[in-house]
């Protein structure tokens, strides 16, 4: 998962096949849940020592990649992360040059957000916790867009 950047990370030099199941969409190949469950968590570690974990994340956030678990983040996370940082005023839009560079920056000084939001997609407790989240942000929307 390099992106379209020329930077590596960790998962480069795995094969491509290797990388589809544990960080891709291949994972139905492996028909085991458990062995499913401890690719995802193995893909999920080495993204954590990964040298270009945060640029990783941030290129896959701003292009809205749809599929895959890029940086150790599922797409649901993803989603959040990205609302997290546009409430804090970070400007993702297309008009912006840096916002790759400033949610990377963003996403460096939250490990503990980015760490959040993975256990809310992944558990049930932590589903329960989001879809508290996602009213609570929601009503912030409502209350933003009457005051303009
Ligand atoms: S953060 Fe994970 S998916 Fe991204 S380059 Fe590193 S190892 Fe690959």
């Amino acid at each position: 998962m390099n992106g379209s950047n020329h930077i590596t990370g960790v998962c480069s030099g795995l094969p491509l096949g290797i990388q589809d199941i544990m960080w891709g969409t291949d994972n139905g190949r492996v028909k085991n849940r458990s062995d499913q469950r401890t690719l995802k968590s193995t893909a999920r570690i080495l993204c954590d020592m990964c040298p270009i974990q945060a640029e990783c994340l941030a290129q896959s956030i701003i292009g809205r990649e749809q599929h895959n678990r890029i940086g150790g983040v599922d797409v649901k996370a993803r989603r959040m992360l990205r609302r997290h940082a546009e409430i804090d005023g970070l400007d993702l839009s297309n008009s912006n040059p840096a916002r790759t560079r400033n949610l990377t920056t963003w996403l460096r000084d939250h490990p503990e957000l980015v760490r959040e939001v993975r256990e809310q997609s992944s558990t049930r407790e932590g589903r329960r916790r989001r879809s508290e989240d996602q009213y609570v942000y929601r009503q912030r929307k409502a209350v933003k867009q009457a005051v303009e």
